[in-house]
């Protein structure tokens, strides 16, 4: 089990981060995608930016866009409009994959 699962799991949402290069190594990994160096593994923000929805079943689904561009899917709770793009991390946990559910703020 990785660093990111088991930080999921505690609702904490951590990603990797290279001090170096000053940003988030995204999908998570053990060394920078630019410089190789080593990561620690920061806390990112849990303000998120709606990037598209969909719906199925009559629930709602996102792409969520964290710190500028780490991308994740995720359930979209409560009522949604189009025109809000702010959301929040209200859950975040890992089973089997990892799993976000976000709320319009
Ligand atoms: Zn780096």
């Amino acid at each position: 089990m990785t660093r990111f699962e088991d930080e999921l799991r505690n609702n904490n949402f951590v990603c990797s981060y290279c001090m170096k290069c000053q940003h988030f190594v995204w999908p998570t990994s053990e060394f920078c995608n630019k410089c190789l160096g080593n990561i620690v593994w920061k806390q990112v923000s849990r303000n998120a930016k709606l990037v598209e929805v969909s719906s199925a079943d009559g629930k709602y689904f996102c792409i969520a866009e964290f710190e500028g561009h780490i991308r994740v899917f995720g359930s979209l709770l409560g009522n949604h409009t189009k025109h809000n793009k702010n959301l929040t991390l209200e859950k975040c946990n890992y089973d089997e994959r990892p799993q976000f559910v976000f709320k319009t703020r």
